[in-house]
C-alpha cells in the first residue's frame, strides 16, 4: 500500500459545495440560474466539448467576455483538463490583445459576439492556428468568422468528462497580463497550487470576522471584472464556499444597482472609481445598501469615498494586492473596525497581512525600516502564491524577485501594531527638492472636500525643485468655491502639522473626468502628460 499524495487541484474547489449547497444558485444576470449540481455537470460538458476540439493537456485557452457564468465555468474547466486559461483584458487596445493572443500561444479563443468585431480586425496577425467558440447570450453565433461553434450548442452536443485526472500541482492553471507604464504587457501565471492556497487562505482571511467579512450567509457578486486577477481569486473563494453568486454581465450602474437590490447581494469588491461611480448614480438613492460589504483594492480607497459609503451603511474595507501577488497580500482589520468608534483611517489603511503572507518594508538595501508609522521604504512580499516568473521574461522575473522577495513597487509604511499604509507607488511619488510628497496623502486630503468628486495628485516636472505637485479634480459644483475649499483644507493641514508647506500643490486643475486605466484606475501617466506644461 502506498499513501495518497494529495496534489492540490482546482478539481477539488468543487467538492464541497457540492456536498453542503447542491441547491445553492448561480446567477448571470437576468439570463441564467441555476444550481451548483446544474454548474458541475456543465463543468464537465465545457471540459468534454473542449476536449472535442482538440484541448488537451497544455493547450492555451483564452476567453473574451462580460463577467457570465460561462466565464465562472471557464475558470474551472479549462484548468481541469490540464490546459490554461488566458483571460483576456478586452479594456487593451487592439494591438495590446493581439500581442498577449500571440504572446500566450492561445489554442482556442472563446469570444463573446459583442468582441467579434475587435477580433476580426487583429485576426489575420494571429500567428498560430486557433480556434473560435462563440459566446452569446441569445444563441445568435453572427456570421464574421468560421468557428468551431456556439458554446451552448457545444456543451449539448458533447458529452461531459466523467473523471477528471489527477496530474503535478505545479501545472500551470491561468494567464493574464499586465500593463505597466511602459513596454509590452507582462504575463503572469499561477499554478493550481497557487491557486486552492490563495482560495484557502483569503477564505480562512475574510471568514472569521463576526457580522462581517465573508460567510456563508452572503450572497456574492464581483464588480472587479473576471480577467483583472481572477475577479481577484474571488470566484473561487465564493465557489469553494457554497454561496449565491451573481454575475453582473456588462457593467452599468443602474444594472449593478438593480442587481444588488434584486438578489439581495451583500459582498462585492472594485476599484475606488467604480464604488464612487455606483454611490453618484440616481439609482443608489433607492436602492438599499446597508447589508452590502465592499472589499476595496487596485487603489487606494480614499477617505472622502469610505466616508460616502459608511453614511449609506455599506461596510467598507480596503485591502492590497497586485496582478503579480494573485492577488491578496493584505486587508484593514476587520476586527478592530467592528468597533463602531474606530476611525475611518482604519478601514482606508491596507492593514495586516493574509495568512501565510509575509510583508515587509525595507530600504534599497532589503533593511527593514522601523515601524514607526512615519518611515516609509519599499513593500516586498512572500506568499505560497506569487508568481514565480513573468512568462517568456527573464529580465522582468529578475527585477521582480531581486533578493529573493516580491518587489511591488509600492511605498508604504509599517505602523507599532503591524498595520500597513500604502503611500505610493514608486513611480508615481512626487519627488520635490529631494523631499517625498506622498501623492495618496494629497488625494485623501482632497476627497473629503465638498464638491471634489475624483482627485488625483501628479508630479510635473520643475526646473528648480525637479517635481511639483499638481492636483487635478473633477468636481460637482462650481469650480471658484471647489478651489477656495481646497486651499482652505491644505492650510489647515499645513497648520495642524500633518502636510509640510512644501508639498501644498501649486496648481488646482479642473476637467470634467479623470482618465481611467483598462482596469477602471485612475490613469496618471496620461494626466501626467496632459499637464506636463
Ligand atoms: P494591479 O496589478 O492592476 O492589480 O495593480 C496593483 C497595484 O495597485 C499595486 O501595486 C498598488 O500600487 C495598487 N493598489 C492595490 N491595492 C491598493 C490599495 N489598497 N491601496 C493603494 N494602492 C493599491
Amino acid at each position: 500500500m502506498t499513501a495518497y499524495a494529495y496534489p492540490l487541484l482546482i478539481k477539488q474547489i468543487l467538492t464541497a459545495p457540492l456536498a453542503h449547497a447542491p441547491r445553492q444558485q448561480i446567477i448571470h444576470a437576468d439570463r441564467t440560474r441555476y444550481d451548483y449540481r446544474t454548474f458541475a455537470d456543465r463543468v464537465a460538458r465545457v471540459a468534454g466539448a473542449l476536449r472535442g476540439i482538440g484541448v488537451a493537456e497544455g493547450s492555451v485557452v483564452a476567453v473574451l467576455d462580460w463577467d457570465s457564468n460561462r466565464y465562472l465555468e471557464c475558470f474551472f474547466a479549462v484548468p481541469m483538463l490540464g490546459a490554461t486559461l488566458h483571460t483576456v483584458n478586452v479594456r487593451l487596445s487592439p494591438e495590446q490583445i493581439l500581442f498577449t493572443i500571440n504572446h500566450a500561444e492561445d489554442d482556442v479563443i472563446l469570444c463573446h459576439v459583442d468582441f467579434l468585431p475587435l477580433l476580426s480586425e487583429i485576426a489575420a496577425r494571429i500567428e498560430r492556428p486557433w480556434q473560435l467558440v462563440v459566446l452569446s447570450d441569445d444563441g445568435q453565433c453572427p456570421d464574421i468568422f468560421s468557428s468551431s461553434g456556439d458554446y451552448e450548442a457545444l456543451l449539448e452536443a458533447t458529452s461531459p468528462v466523467p473523471d477528471f485526472p489527477d496530474f503535478d500541482e505545479n501545472t500551470r492553471a491561468t494567464l493574464f497580463y499586465t500593463t505597466g507604464t511602459t513596454g509590452d504587457p507582462k504575463g503572469v501565471t499561477y499554478s493550481h497550487r497557487q491557486l486552492v492556497l490563495h482560495t484557502m487562505a483569503v477564505a480562512a482571511g475574510l471568514g472569521p470576522i463576526p457580522g462581517g467579512g465573508l460567510n456563508r450567509g452572503d450572497v456574492y457578486m464581483p464588480i472587479t471584472p473576471l480577467f483583472h486577477v481572477h475577479g481577484w481569486g474571488i470566484p473561487y473563494v465564493a465557489t469553494l464556499m457554497g454561496l449565491k453568486q451573481v454575475y453582473p454581465g456588462r457593467y452599468d450602474p443602474a444594472r449593478l444597482l438593480g442587481l444588488i437590490a434584486e438578489h439581495d447581494v451583500t459582498f462585492s469588491h472594485c476599484v475606488p472609481t467604480i464604488l464612487s461611480m455606483l454611490l453618484t448614480a440616481p439609482e443608489a438613492a433607492m436602492t438599499d445598501l446597508s447589508r452590502w460589504k465592499v472589499i476595496i483594492g487596485g487603489s487606494a480607497l480614499p477617505e472622502g469615498v469610505a466616508r460616502q459609503a459608511l453614511e449609506r451603511g455599506i461596510d467598507v474595507h480596503a485591502a492590497y494586492g497586485m496582478s503579480e501577488t494573485c492577488p491578496f497580500l493584505t486587508v484593514a482589520d476587520m476586527m478592530a473596525t467592528r468597533d463602531p468608534d474606530a476611525p475611518v483611517s482604519l478601514r482606508t489603511a491596507t492593514g495586516k497581512p493574509a495568512p501565510m503572507v509575509q510583508v515587509r518594508v525595507v530600504d534599497a538595501e532589503m533593511n527593514d525600516m522601523p515601524r514607526d508609522g512615519v518611515s516609509t521604504g519599499e513593500i516586498v512580499a512572500r506568499a505560497p502564491w506569487l508568481t514565480q516568473a513573468y512568462l517568456k521574461n527573464a529580465a522582468g522575473t529578475q527585477e521582480l524577485w531581486q533578493g529573493g522577495w516580491l518587489h511591488t513597487g509600492d511605498v508604504g509604511l509599517l505602523d507599532g501594531s503591524g498595520t500597513l499604509r500604502i503611500t505610493d507607488r514608486l513611480k508615481d511619488v512626487i519627488k520635490t527638492g529631494g523631499e517625498w510628497i506622498s501623492s495618496l496623502e494629497l488625494e485623501n486630503l482632497a476627497s473629503v472636500v465638498d464638491g471634489v468628486a475624483e482627485v488625483a495628485a501628479i508630479g510635473i516636472p520643475d526646473p528648480i525643485w525637479g517635481e511639483r505637485p499638481v492636483l487635478v479634480v473633477a468636481p460637482h459644483g462650481e469650480t471658484a468655491d471647489v478651489k477656495t475649499r481646497l486651499r482652505a483644507a491644505f492650510a489647515g493641514a499645513v497648520t495642524r502639522g500633518i502636510l509640510s508647506k512644501w508639498a501644498v500643490p501649486d496648481r488646482i486643475e479642473f476637467v470634467d473626468s479623470l482618465p481611467k486605466t483598462s482596469v477602471g484606475k485612475l490613469d496618471k501617466k496620461v494626466l501626467r502628460t496632459l499637464f506636463a506644461i
